[in-house]
C-alpha cells in the first residue's frame, strides 16, 4: 500500500509517491506474508524463515540500523537484545538505509501520508484514513 507521498502544489493527494508499505496477513496488518510460519524451515538464528530472502525489500535488508549518522539499532529488535549489537553485516545494512533516505530525499513543499483503518483495535480512534498532509 501507499505510505509517503509528495506535491509540489497544494492538492487532493500527492503527485507522486516515495514509499510502499507491505501489509501483514493479520486483521491489524501484522505478520508479513512472506514470513514462512507453515514449513518447518528455520533461518540461522532460529525464527521464521523468510520465503523471498535474496529478493527482500530494502526496509527488511537495513533492519535494525534504523539511523546512519550516529549508527542506531532498533531498540525493539529482539535480537539486538538478547545476542548484542550484530556486526558482519552492519555494512551492507547501512549501504540499504543509505538507499532508502536517498529515496526519501525531497524538495517537493508537500509531503503526505496515508493510513488504513489497520492497527491495534486499541488505537482504532486515532487511526486516520487516506491520505493526509503532514
Ligand atoms: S525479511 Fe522482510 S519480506 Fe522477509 S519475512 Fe521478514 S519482513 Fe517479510
Amino acid at each position: 500500500m501507499p505510505r509517503i507521498g509528495v506535491s509540489e502544489v497544494e492538492s487532493e493527494e500527492p503527485q507522486t509517491i516515495l514509499a510502499y508499505q507491505m501489509m501483514g496477513r493479520e486483521s491489524d496488518g501484522n505478520t508479513c506474508p512472506f514470513l514462512d510460519t507453515e514449513s518447518s524451515k528455520r533461518s540461522p538464528h532460529g525464527g521464521y524463515a523468510c520465503k523471498i530472502y535474496e529478493n527482500r525489500p530494502l526496509a527488511c535488508r537495513a533492519y535494525p540500523v534504523i539511523q546512519s549518522v550516529p549508527i542506531s539499532l532498533d531498540p525493539k529488535c529482539k535480537f539486538c537484545e538478547n545476542c548484542g549489537t550484530p556486526s558482519g553485516n552492519v555494512n551492507s545494512e547501512l549501504e540499504s538505509l543509505i538507499q532508502i533516505q536517498k529515496k526519501m530525499d525531497t524538495k517537493a513543499r508537500y509531503i503526505w501520508r496515508y493510513a488504513t483503518g489497520i492497527g491495534e483495535s486499541k488505537d482504532k480512534d486515532l487511526i486516520k484514513t487516506g491520505w493526509f498532509l503532514v
